[in-house]
């Protein structure tokens, strides 16, 4: 027993002293070596020892402390009202666990009204109107004392520097300052071109111009904000509930976010926050998270707060992004058209319920940039489905005696000299025939999207080629079963199947074989384009090269690949063997657009889930002469708002573009 005692209390230690450092890494240095979920996974250990020692609770451990005290360099700034941090769910589970708390605390049986906001991956900060006139702005910093960054904040076009008459005479607004993330992958553009070191994500980028002593700087970083909350002057405002607050600040010329909902119960809540974790990729500002909070103010009173944070708020956080993980090798991967492309190897990490064991590299640039090696700690970021990647070395944990990575002068499969392709900073192996491109090639084509064949994977493509039965695509309609049976694990009955799929897979559609040919930039919506404009692969040998180009959506780069595909005699042969071996279908087709409708030329941007398919609802105004594109822009004459519509409709609503729902398309497309 007292064994156990000391080595709780030594983890103890050693988690306060270790959480303390991640602290001043993460918010003063802004440069963390550990990733946010490990970091709240350490936090949640501590609250456990904790729980399990309440005498062992000291007022400096990081259960107790908002953020990390400030460094020095900038004026401070007492918070009259200290601003709090959070407490955390992770789950469903602990979403409802928290109102569990909350009705118990209140004692009652009733549905509690929360409401629900995008929890703003950015950096906290109080803005003091004295006399309705801007006189200071402040981060958070350890809740108690922030910084003082006025002169930066009074770059943000959205902070209002006077308020109108009405406003009280003393007002303190909270909320968080970001970087949107156009603009950041814009900066990082920019940086990286004048050789400095891009910012790993844009709430360092923000931490980093907030803090900047010269406010040209910071005016030259677009940065915004929404208002979420009031310091003092809360009462003076006379709001009773959050939504009552977000509507008075907006109606003092605060900039409050639309997005938000206000539901009677925890259900709703949790549908909300789901619906945004499916967009968090189409945001236009990066949120890491919803926060969760009981709506009324008269109850907020009778909750309260604990240390650090309210009992009526939470963060409900989405599956983290990123985690840290080792490089335990970097290989050259040769893909389908022969680019070499480095990707580590790692040590296997879960991502957002995924393992991922290789993250991509690019190419050597990208490997000099981030200056990774065998042996460095890494972050990795998976978004949805994007292929992961390294976002940042971890300097600080480098062993000795790493080396920089080159890609090979040759490719690693069939020794041929490497060449760079013309104007990219990639290198490719010009060997048609190598083994590695036969391979991704036949993969490609057999792949789901492209030829369907079920059963021909990965495994035994890679025997067909060894054993030099397949050297191109056409040769697997060649295929007999007596040639399978010989491979791995494949008996009589599996053979059979195999020759079943290839022969159902003769017949397909024209857009999917145009895509399993695997010509570069042609994805399956340049494939559906090209069948539908040209329906035959003999109209599309004899296409004319100012035709194709002009072809909405095709453009010089890609008529360029085609010409460049279709021009090289060995792939040509292989078109030609290939389609005598299909019957190819084509879709039908496209009427030519109606311009005498009245929404010929108009241009439309669709957003939020809609009750039919996009591309049904693209190709019905596109048949009436409409354009349909995918950002609002000044030009855009109508925004076509599905449910949960995100952040195109702030933007539409900011640059005053009509908005139709569903219903008034219709009418608009029926001419009614
Ligand atoms: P937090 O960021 O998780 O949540 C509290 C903050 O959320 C508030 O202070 C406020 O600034 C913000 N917020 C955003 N949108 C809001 C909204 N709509 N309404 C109200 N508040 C909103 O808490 P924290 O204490 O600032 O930071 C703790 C988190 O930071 C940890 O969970 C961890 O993920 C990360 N962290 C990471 C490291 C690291 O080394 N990787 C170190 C320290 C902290």
């Amino acid at each position: 027993m007292i064994i156990e005692m000391n080595a709780d209390r030594a983890r103890l230690n050693r988690l306060r002293q270790e959480l303390a450092q991640h602290s001043h890494r993460y918010y003063v240095l802004g440069d963390p070596t550990v990733s946010d979920g490990a970091y709240d996974r350490l936090f949640g250990e501590l609250l456990e020892l904790e729980a399990a020692h309440p005498d062992w609770v000291t007022p400096d451990s990081p259960s107790q402390r908002v953020g990390a005290p400030v460094s020095d360099g900038l004026p401070t700034v007492t918070h009259e009202v200290p601003m709090l941090s959070l407490d955390n769910a992770g789950s469903e589970t602990e979403i409802r666990a928290f109102d569990q708390r909350v009705r118990k605390f209140l004692e009652t049986e009733d549905e509690i009204t929360y409401t629900a906001e995008p929890k703003y991956d950015g950096i906290a900060v109080e803005l003091r109107y004295e006399a309705r006139t801007f006189t200071v702005g402040s981060t958070r910093g350890d809740g108690k004392t922030g910084e003082d960054v006025t002169h930066n904040l009074r770059t943000i076009g959205a902070i209002p520097l006077r308020l109108p008459n009405h406003a009280p005479e003393l007002l303190e607004v909270r909320g968080e300052v970001f970087m949107p993330l156009e603009a950041f992958n814009a900066m990082n553009q920019l940086r990286l071109k004048n050789e400095e070191e891009p910012f790993a994500n844009p709430r360092n980028s923000t931490a980093g111009t907030l803090r900047q002593l010269d406010p040209n700087v910071s005016a030259a970083r677009p940065l915004d904000i929404f208002i979420y909350g009031v310091g003092r002057g809360e009462t003076e405002l006379g709001a009773d509930s959050q939504v009552d607050l977000l509507q008075k600040l907006a109606d003092l010329g605060f900039k409050t976010n639309t997005r938000f909902l206000r539901s009677k119960g925890i259900d709703g809540i949790i549908e909300f926050h789901q619906a945004l974790e499916n967009e968090r990729n189409d945001l236009a500002y990066e949120a890491d998270g919803s926060v969760v909070k009981v709506d009324s103010f008269a109850l907020r009173e009778r909750l309260g707060q604990l240390n650090r944070s309210p009992r009526w708020a939470i963060a409900y956080k989405f599956a983290p992004q990123q985690e840290t993980t080792v490089v335990q090798d970097i290989r050259t991967y040769v893909g389908r058209t022969g680019t070499l492309t480095p990707v580590a190897v790692l040590e296997p990490v879960h991502i957002g319920g995924v393992t991922v064991v290789h993250a991509s590299l690019h190419n050597q640039d990208e490997v000099e940039r981030l200056d990774v090696r065998v042996g460095d700690t890494v972050f990795v970021e998976r978004a949805g489905d994007v292929i992961p990647k390294v976002v940042k070395v971890v300097r600080k944990k480098r062993p000795k005696r790493t080396h920089a990575f080159k890609l090979p002068k040759t490719c690693p499969i069939c020794a041929t000299k490497a060449e760079r392709i013309e104007g990219e900073v990639a290198v490719r192996c010009p060997n048609f025939a190598c083994p590695a491109q036969i391979k991704e090639r036949l993969r490609h084509f057999a792949s789901r999207d492209a030829l369907d064949i079920d059963g021909l994977g990965e495994k035994i493509i890679d025997q067909l080629v060894e054993r030099g039965r397949v050297t191109r695509p056409s040769e697997i309609f060649a295929l007999r079963s007596e040639t399978l049976i010989e491979l791995e694990r494949m008996g009589a009955k599996s053979a059979e199947k195999l020759i079943a799929a290839i022969a159902k897979a003769r017949d397909t559609s024209l857009n999917r074989f145009l895509y399993g040919l695997g010509i570069r930039h042609v994805g399956q919506r340049v494939a559906e384009i090209l069948a539908r404009e040209y329906q035959s692969v003999g109209n599309l040998l004899n296409a004319d090269p100012v035709g194709l180009e002009a072809t909405e959506e095709i453009g010089p780069t890609i008529a360029a690949a085609l010409r460049a595909f279709f021009d090289d005699p060995k792939t040509l042969k292989e078109v030609r063997a290939l389609t005598s071996e299909l019957t190819l279908t084509a879709p039908p087709p496209r009427p030519p657009p109606d311009m005498s409708s009245p929404i010929a030329g108009r241009i439309f941007v669709l957003t939020g889930t809609l009750s039919v398919a996009r591309n049904t609802v693209k190709e019905r105004i596109e048949n009436q002469g409409g354009k349909v594109t995918g950002s609002i822009s000044k030009k855009t004459d109508y925004l076509v708002a599905g449910a949960n519509p995100g952040s195109k409709r702030d933007k539409a609503e900011t640059l005053g573009i009509q908005i139709l729902d569903e219903e008034a398309l219709e009418t608009l497309l029926n001419g009614t």
